[in-house]
């Protein structure tokens, strides 16, 4: 049975190994989406500014066009006033003119609004091109080494685990498949250590006559609270 218990406690430690691999094959592709997705919010942010920013120049361009077009008009206007006849008429058209001329100077205010944010666009613009380009140089930069660590990561694990099924081979199927129902079910942890005492899986005191078994290592010593295999304290 010593035999057995040294080949138990080999295999734990292979599964020991694989359990911090494992976390491994779920950090590694979160870091790796973790960039991609940076990527694609700088993408976006930078296209919805680029967007607002052509957005805004076309507006710009619109109230330029409304002020010539009013400038237009106020010239024409003027140039009639001069051969104009009638009192009533020359009114009209004068209040006609200082109309445009009063939507103008809105037009231009709304201008001068227009203008102030296209500073803002252009800054903000500049700093999303900058934060597109980092988050574009992160993901080169790193994109293969996670992938290739990702993939050693798996290749290691199915080796560890070859070779634990190598280490199986030696122990009957019933106690093979006792391990396997402890590994799923507790924590992979199948075998546990006296630690002064008590049980290294769930601290529970080990009863003396427990203690002996354990030490004598002719039979599977079980937890008496979790089930889990104890062995005596570990070497090394
Ligand atoms: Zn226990």
């Amino acid at each position: 049975m010593i035999k057995e218990i040294e080949i138990l406690v080999e295999m734990q430690k292979r599964d020991d190994i694989i359990s911090e691999k494992d976390i491994l094959t779920e950090t590694l592709p979160r870091e790796l989406n973790s960039l991609i997705k940076n990527l694609e919010e700088a993408d976006l942010v930078q296209e919805n500014t680029k967007n607002d920013l052509d957005e805004n120049l076309t507006a710009q361009k619109l109230k330029e066009l409304d002020i010539n077009d009013n400038n237009e008009h106020i010239e024409k206007y003027k140039n009639q006033l001069l051969t104009i006849k009638t009192n009533k008429e020359y009114k009209a058209l004068n209040s006609e003119v200082s109309h445009l001329e009063t939507k103008n100077s809105q037009i231009d205010d709304e201008l001068i609004v227009l203008m102030e944010e296209e500073t803002v666009l252009r800054d903000n613009l500049k700093e999303a091109e900058i934060k597109q380009k980092y988050a574009e140089e992160q993901l080169k930069a790193n994109e293969e080494k996670l992938k290739r660590k990702i993939e050693q990561v798996k290749k290691d694990i199915e080796e560890i685990r070859k070779k634990r099924n190598e280490l199986a081979r030696n122990l009957s199927r019933q106690l093979v498949k006792r391990y396997g129902a402890l590994i799923r079910n507790k924590g992979k942890k199948a075998v546990v250590f006296n630690i002064k005492n008590a049980c290294s899986g769930c601290g529970y005191t080990i009863r003396p006559q427990l203690i002996i078994e354990i030490r004598e290592g002719n039979k599977i010593v079980s937890c008496e609270n979790c089930g889990r295999m104890l062995v005596s304290e570990s070497k090394d």
